[in-house]
């Protein structure tokens, strides 16, 4: 038997992303970026697509295939409709439409992107892999904000989370590198977005992200965690507009707001030359990731994996080191030659709590859940 072709997609609001996957094997990648940019020779997303396509069919891969039996989105943002993967339908897409006041830097590209290649093979099963997917297990508890209960049902507030795709694959590898399928694992998803979460048997309980990325972690250019009285706060007494709020919250707080650098490599280059911005960002980077940790730590009650994963969380073995400093009380340690080595397992032998580092792969978890959902009739 030939093994299944999946194109996965990553339609985004200015670029696109893709992968073909055979198994577990990469057969081709890349990434359109500037679409719709001023001076951009990429137009829209028709135009990204048409270049997604071209460079396929120029490693003799394309589109038009036979080869190819499914095509995976990534659709960040699944409200509570969307708890699972799911064929696209017209119906499907009306419904991924009425998502966007919720995620309206995200959805419409998504949806641009599954009406291009719907367009290109009507013929073949197409499937939303939804951002927000996995953590649709969380407790009402952990869901629900604490404001009147009218208003946040009208207008769907609650929390969602999101890095759905990555929480599912890195907390799986993690807790079977324990040797605990059924185990209780943290996940710390560090990259540009940062986010957590608390996972027991394969289900989600906890996650960092709230009714949008802005929630949880410190990030890059984004704030995380704040006392909402801040907002009013700035809108009152600050003058600033909701305009400027939001820009400054999401593209200019996180570690460039405290530092001016959103890339943790410059931080941590700042750092060692005893730069005080760069020490003071760092240090209120890996204290709200502690803090995490004890907070997961109590929703789980015991913990057999901590995983570090992203950008951030398989490169940095300071921040790894830094994070979890402190912690032998609760069975938590880092080994520092394994940590520096990078090796997949850092903590050392015979502490309770195994503290490793897996490379995340959305694309792969995409492709594989894409596969899950096709109707059975393809499989033979
Ligand atoms: P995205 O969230 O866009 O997918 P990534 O997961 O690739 O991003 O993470 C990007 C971040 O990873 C960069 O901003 C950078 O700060 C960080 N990073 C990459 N390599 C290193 C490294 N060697 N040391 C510290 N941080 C790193």
């Amino acid at each position: 038997m030939t093994v299944k072709r999946v194109l996965v997609i990553n339609s985004g609001s200015s670029s696109v992303k893709y992968a073909l996957l055979a198994g577990e094997d990469r057969l081709a990648s890349g990434i359109v970026e500037r679409i719709g940019e001023p001076g951009s020779p990429v137009a829209d997303h028709g135009a990204a697509l048409d270049i997604v396509a071209d460079e396929l069919a120029g490693q003799g891969l394309g589109i038009d295939s036979p080869e190819l039996t499914a095509i995976g989105h990534r659709v960040v943002h699944g409200g509570t409709d969307f708890t699972e993967p799911t064929l696209i339908t017209d119906e499907v897409t009306a419904m991924i439409e009425e998502l966007v006041p919720l995620a309206p830097l995200h959805n419409p590209g998504n949806l641009a992107g599954i009406e291009v290649t719907r367009r290109l093979r009507p013929d073949l099963p197409q499937v939303a892999v939804f951002d927000t997917a996995f953590h649709s297990t969380i407790s009402p508890a952990a869901a629900t904000y604490a404001i009147d209960r009218e208003v946040a049902e009208r207008l769907r507030i609650r929390r969602y989370g999101f890095h759905g795709t990555s929480h599912a694959y890195v907390s799986r590898e993690a807790a079977a590198e324990a040797g605990r399928p059924d185990g209780n694992v943290i996940v710390l998803h560090l990259g540009n977005g940062a986010s957590a979460s608390a996972v027991s048997g394969g289900r989600c309980l906890e996650t960092s992200m709230g009714m949008t990325p802005l929630e949880g972690l410190v990030m890059g250019t984004r704030s995380g965690d704040l006392d909402p009285g801040v907002l009013t706060y700035l809108a009152r007494t600050g003058g600033m507009s909701f305009e400027e709020i939001d820009t400054m919250l999401n593209r200019g707080g996180g570690m460039r707001g405290l530092c001016g650098d959103n890339d943790m490599r410059a931080v941590q280059e700042r750092l060692a030359a005893g730069d005080p911005d760069a020490e003071l960002a760092f240090s209120v980077y890996c204290h709200r990731l502690r803090k995490y940790v004890g907070a997961y730590y109590a929703v789980l009650g015991t913990v057999d994996v901590i995983a570090f994963t992203g950008g951030v969380g398989e490169n940095s073995p300071l921040v790894r080191q830094t994070a979890l400093d402190g912690l032998e009380a609760l069975g938590i340690a880092v080994d520092p030659g394994r940590n520096e080595r990078g090796e997949r397992v850092i903590s050392p032998d015979g502490t309770a709590v195994r503290v490793v580092v897996i490379p995340t792969n959305e694309e792969l978890e995409i492709a594989r859940q894409t596969l899950a959902v096709l109707p059975r009739t393809k499989h033979p």
